[in-house]
C-alpha cells in the first residue's frame, strides 16, 4: 500500500516524500481510512509504530477538506493532549513537517515556561493545538482557551497520562468539549480506568491494535 492509496491530497504527499516516507506503517494503514471516514478511533499502539502520523495525516486532510482559515482564525479546531513537554514538541514538529505545504497553523503549549507567548499565539485560534494537560487546564481556567468549536480531539498516550496523575485534569477538560466532534484515542495499554475514560470520550469507535 502507498500513501496515495490512502486518499491523502497532494500537499500532504509532497511533505511525506520530503520526509522520506515511502510507505505507511501498519497502524497508519489501519487508522487513516477510519479517521478519513470521520469515525471515532480507539487505538492500542506503542511509540515507534508511527502513531503520530496515523492521527496527524488524516486530521490535516480533514482540516483541509473544510477550511476555516479563509475567514480568519477564531477557534481551536483540533486539540491533541499528550503527557509530556517532549512529546508535545515532537507532535508539534510532526504537524509542522506533514503540514508544511498546507498553510495550516499549529501551536504547542506546556508548563514550566512563561504562559505569555502561548496566550498571544492562541488569541486568534489555531488549526491544531498540542497541549500537556496541566497548562491546558490552566489556560482554560484563565479564559485564554475555549473549546466550544473543537472539531477534532486526539488523546495521545492515555495510559501514561493516568500514570502521571493527569486523569482528573483530562476529565475537567472533557466537560468543556462540544458533543459533536471526532475523537481519536491512543494508548499502549488498556487498564480498566483507561477503558472507562475511552468509553466516556468516544462514540461507537473503530478499534485497532498493532
Ligand atoms: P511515532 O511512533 O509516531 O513516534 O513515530 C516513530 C518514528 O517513525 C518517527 O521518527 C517518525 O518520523 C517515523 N515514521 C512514522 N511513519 C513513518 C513512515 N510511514 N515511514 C517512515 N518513517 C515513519
Amino acid at each position: 500500500m502507498t500513501f496515495q492509496d490512502l486518499q491523502l491530497s497532494e500537499p500532504i504527499l509532497r511533505a511525506l516524500t520530503k520526509e522520506g516516507y515511502t510507505q505507511p506503517t501498519p497502524i497508519q494503514e489501519q487508522a487513516i481510512p477510519v479517521v478519513l471516514k470521520q469515525r471515532d478511533l480507539l487505538a492500542c499502539a506503542q511509540t515507534g509504530t508511527g502513531k503520530t502520523a496515523a492521527f496527524a495525516l488524516p486530521v490535516i486532510q480533514l482540516l483541509l477538506n473544510a477550511p476555516q482559515h479563509s475567514k480568519g482564525y477564531k477557534h481551536i479546531r483540533t486539540l491533541v493532549i499528550t503527557p509530556t513537554r517532549e512529546l508535545a514538541l515532537q507532535i508539534d514538529e510532526s504537524f509542522a513537517a506533514y503540514g508544511k505545504y498546507t498553510g495550516l497553523k499549529h501551536d504547542v503549549i506546556f508548563g514550566g515556561v512563561s504562559q505569555h507567548a502561548q496566550t498571544i499565539a492562541l488569541r486568534n485560534g489555531t488549526d491544531v493545538l498540542i497541549a500537556t494537560p496541566g497548562r491546558l487546564l490552566d489556560l482554560m481556567n484563565q479564559g485564554y482557551i475555549h473549546l466550544a468549536h473543537l472539531e477534532f480531539l486526539v488523546i495521545d498516550e492515555a495510559d501514561r497520562m493516568l500514570d502521571m496523575g493527569f486523569i482528573h485534569d483530562i476529565r475537567k477538560v472533557m466537560r468543556e468539549l462540544p458533543k459533536e466532534r471526532q475523537t481519536l484515542f491512543f494508548s499502549a495499554t488498556m487498564p480498566p480506568e483507561i477503558a472507562k475514560l475511552a468509553n466516556a470520550l468516544l462514540q461507537n469507535p473503530v478499534k485497532i491494535e498493532v
